[in-house]
Formats: C-alpha cells, sequence, structure tokens
C-alpha cells in the first residue's frame, strides 16, 4: 500500500507505553524519587550549558532554525509526492518499500523479514520509531532476541526498563546503578566491574562486539530520508550505528513518514541544527548515510519500512502538522521545567517532555475516557523555553494550549463542561444569576468555621484535591452595592473625582 493509496484519514496511531497512569499520578510518584530528580538535573543543565555555547557561536543560528522550519514545512504540504519520488529512489537503488499503517501491521512486517534469514536474533540502532511501535516486545513475544547496541538503550533493556528522554534514554541511571545492572543481567561480565565510566563501556564494548560480529540482521531507525536520491542517514555518537549499518547481511530500517527531506542539499541545514540542539556538539561524531544496496559492500538486502501509525491523521490537522516538523533532538526536554523534575516516565509515552506531551495525544489520540493522553498538554508551565530551544521552530505552548482547549471542548459529557454550561446559563439572565448568588451562600456552611472549603463530595472532588475554596463572603457585590455603605463610598468616589 502507498501514501496515496491510503484512506485521507487513517486511524489514529499507538504511541504510548503500556499501561501508564495519567501524568499528574504519574508525576505524584516520579517526584518522589530525588535520585531520580539529582540524577536529570545534573544532565540537562549539562547539555543545556553546552547547547547554549555551540548554537551562541553562530552568528546565522537563527536563520538556520527558519530555514529548517521552512524546509519541513515544505515537506508537510507536498508529503505524499516526496514519499512517491522516494519510494521510486530507493527501489531503483536495489531497496524494498514496505507500507505500514499502523504499528501491528509494522512489527509484522518486520518480524517476517527477520524469519526470511533464518535468524531468531536482531541487533539494533537506537530507534523511537521501533519503540513507538513496541517492536522489541512483539519480537520477544515472536522468540525473537532483539539486542540494544545504543549504550544507554542497552542499560535501559538490560535494566527491563523503560527510556526516559530522548536522546539519553538511560539518563535516570548514575553509574553505580549502571555496574548494578550489568553486574546482575550481562552475560559474562567481569564480576570485579567497578562503576567507572570507561570501564563500563568497556565491558559493554566487549558484550556488543561478539553480537556485531555474529548477527546476521539489523534493524535501524532513520533521521533523515532524501526523497531525491533515496539515501537514508542516521546521526549517532558510539559508532555502533555505523556497525550494524555496514556488518549484517540484511537491514531493516524502520522510519516515519514525516523524515523526510526534499534534496540532499537539505541535509546541510540539518546536519547543523540537529547536533548542536541534541548533545551540544559541532557535529555528530558518527554520520552514516546509505541509498539501497551496494553489490560486495555492506548489506546485500535492504527493506525500508515506512511507517504512518497516526501520522496522517496529524498531518490532516493544522495543529498536528506543526508537530510533525519535529525532528527528535530533545533540546525541548533539557530546557523544560516540568521534565527536569519529573523525568521522562511521568509522560507515560515514547516520546517525552513537550513534545511528547503534543505529539503522543496527536500520533495516539486522547479522546476515549480515561486516556493517559488526554492529562498530557496540562503537563507544562507553557513558559515557552521549549519555544526558544526548539531548532525548527515548533510553537510548542500555543499548541498545548490548542490541544487543552480541544480536550475541553470534546469533554461535552464531563463534569467541567456541565458546571461551565450552567455557568453560562445562569450567567446570561440577571434574574437567574440574583438567584445563583443566593444559593452560593449554603457554601458557607461546608467551609464551617475555617472559612474554606476543603473536601468536596464526588463528582466535585478533584476541584479540592489540589486547592482549597474559600467561603462564599456574607455579602455579595451586588447586596452590597445596593446597601447604604456602597451608595456611600460611590458617593465619596464621586466627590473625589470632582476635586481632582
Ligand atoms: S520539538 Fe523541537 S526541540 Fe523538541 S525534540 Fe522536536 S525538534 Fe527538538
Amino acid at each position: 500500500m502507498t501514501a496515496l493509496g491510503m484512506p485521507p484519514v487513517p486511524p489514529r496511531g499507538s504511541g504510548n507505553l503500556r499501561g501508564v497512569a495519567a501524568f499528574p499520578a504519574a508525576a505524584h510518584q516520579e517526584l518522589a524519587n530525588t535520585q531520580l530528580r539529582r540524577n536529570i538535573g545534573k544532565a540537562t543543565h549539562t547539555i543545556r550549558a553546552k547547547r547554549l555555547s555551540v548554537t551562541g557561536e553562530l552568528p546565522d543560528w537563527e536563520q538556520l532554525r527558519d530555514a529548517g522550519a521552512a524546509v519541513k514545512t515544505d515537506v508537510l504540504n507536498r508529503l505524499p509526492e516526496l514519499l512517491t519520488q522516494f519510494e521510486a529512489a530507493v527501489t531503483a537503488r536495489g531497496g524494498v518499500v514496505h507500507w505500514a499503517a499502523d504499528a501491528a501491521e509494522a512489527d509484522a512486517i518486520v518480524t517476517d523479514l527477520i524469519r526470511a534469514t533464518g535468524s531468531d536474533e536482531v541487533i539494533k540502532v537506537k530507534s523511537m520509531a521501533t519503540q513507538e511501535i513496541g517492536l522489541n516486545e512483539h519480537l520477544e513475544e515472536q522468540g525473537i532476541t532483539a539486542y540494544e547496541t545504543d549504550l544507554a538503550e542497552l542499560i535501559v533493556q538490560l535494566g527491563h526498563d523503560k527510556p526516559s528522554h530522548i536522546l539519553v534514554p538511560a539518563i535516570h541511571r548514575n553509574r553505580a546503578e549502571i555496574r548494578e545492572i550489568f553486574l546482575r543481567e550481562m552475560p559474562g561480565v567481569d564480576p570485579d566491574l567497578d562503576d567507572n565510566p570507561r570501564h563500563l563501556a568497556a565491558a559493554a564494548r566487549k558484550f556488543l562486539r561478539h553480537k556485531f560480529m555474529t548477527v546476521p540482521v539489523a534493524v535501524s531507525g532513520a533521521n533523515f530520508g532524501i526523497a531525491d536520491t533515496g539515501t537514508l542517514a542516521v546521526v549517532e555518537s558510539e559508532g555502533n550505528g555505523r556497525m550494524c549499518l555496514t556488518l549484517p547481511q540484511t537491514l531493516i530500517t524502520v522510519m516515519g513518514i514525516e523524515k523526510l527531506l526534499p534534496t540532499y542539499r537539505d541535509l546541510e541545514v540539518f546536519l547543523q541544527l540537529l547536533p548542536r540542539s541534541s548533545t551540544g556538539e559541532r557535529m555528530n561524531p558518527y554520520t552514516s548515510m546509505w541509498t539501497g544496496v551496494t553489490p560486495g559492500d555492506g548489506p546485500q538486502e535492504f527493506h525500508l519500512v515506512l511507517l504512518d501509525n497516526g501520522r496522517t491523521a496529524a498531518l490532516a490537522d493544522e495543529m498536528g502538522r506543526e508537530a510533525l516538523h519535529c525532528i527528535r533532538c530533545s533540546a525541548c526536554l533539557n530546557v523544560c521545567p516540568v521534565y527536569e523534575r519529573t523525568g521522562g516516565h511521568a509522560y507515560g509515552s515514547t516520546y517525552p517532555g513537550p513534545i511528547g506531551a503534543v505529539l503522543s495525544p496527536q500520533l495516539a489520540g486522547m479522546d476515549a475516557p480515561g486516556d493517559p493522553n488526554a492529562t498530557l498538554p496540562f503537563a507544562s508551565s507553557l513558559c515557552g523555553a521549549c519555544y526558544d530551544a526548539c531548532p525548527v521552530k515548533i510553537d510548542i505552548p500555543s499548541l498545548l494550549v490548542e490541544l487543552r482547549h480541544q480536550k475541553v471542548e470534546h469533554a461535552s459529557f464531563g463534569i467541567e463542561a456541565a458546571a461551565m454550561k450552567a455557568a453560562s446559563l445562569a450567567m446570561s439572565s440577571s434574574r437567574r444569576w440574583t438567584t445563583a448568588q443566593k444559593a452560593a451562600g449554603l457554601g458557607r456552611l461546608l467551609a464551617g468555621k475555617k472559612g474554606k472549603i476543603t473536601s468536596l463530595p464526588r463528582p466535585l472532588a478533584g476541584w479540592t484535591e489540589a486547592r482549597d475554596i474559600p467561603a462564599p463572603p456574607r455579602q455579595t457585590f451586588r447586596q452590597w452595592w445596593n446597601s447604604d455603605e456602597g451608595r456611600a463610598a460611590l458617593a465619596q468616589a464621586r466627590e473625589k473625582g470632582r476635586q481632582q
């Protein structure tokens, strides 16, 4: 199936980790973990400082951001046309293109491709798209073992954990915790391993080197796909990606359909924007690019799975379309005061932080009753730091406000909507408003001597969970206005006005 052959707005995808709590409950739990807060605070402050230093040294940084935003706008405006061009270019260079409408379809395609090689093991380059479709879990159910080869992803995998940052998935772990995980889970590890970072990295290298040399299939994501040449690009820091992309016989790449760039030349902009915004480096240590299959050099079989999983639905929505500009640099996470305190797990989504709060509801929807995604647009102070940091100028705060608006609009069955309707009815008539104010006086009974209402019964209990309500005053403003005291105050104000 091609993108052009898809229905105009296919169903939403799945972007959530399985069995998650809504953000407020999960955040409460994470906030109690002081070690986590220390780890994340230290890491985000370090990356933030590096980013500011390397972006500040470029005189045309703002123009680069404008160029990045313009290219992504162009891509999304012409997506069907560019995808067709991309498919033709990949195929012409010996690659095989598969289209996946959702996570289940993508998982099934990848599983069949791995099975066809006869292997029950696969090595993986860090990939958000494969996390989004729950590929590792699916492969495990099918009897195929996936080995993450990025050091942080390996730590997460061995720790039976979930990533908590787009770029640094194990940002919530310190080196003592990593040592414990390696000693407990890594086959063949030296029992005397200490927590020196060099020694930990060496232990991971030894374990992974054997996998690189023996596993015949690799799965990768892609940072960019170039429509006019069919080239794929992966940027990384450790060289593990380069090993996965060159050593196995078969390479399977899973790429979200929004990751396209029109021309090879557009990489010039993004290979400056991405490393400076993500790791605070001038350029990536490893930038791997490949185009189809080259006889006798690298993988001899290349499959590209183009993933929709809610993207076409997001594209049809003006707000969703802007969120699809994201190049997953994680700069918005590192500057977010909410993320810094709660960490990534609280978002319960493959994509945490400010962009996750926008992207997850867009990709997977938030309209089902009790959907944890519905709380994500509220997981922000709307301070605007994410907008300032974003290399492609996504206006995340405005997107969050719009999603909040949509949430309230859709919640026409909810208590909040019913309360708003009742308030609107009362306020539209002077007589009804006077009656409502008299009735509100009953609240003084609930407030008692304390003068504040600290807990309301269900279904209003949520209102008083995080705040008290002051007791209604004995006298309303209207009553005061019509009293002797009110009239005297008015006369006094008028007299003062005349004298001035
Ligand atoms: S929204 Fe912008 S800052 Fe955040 S990850 Fe995406 S590109 Fe980076």
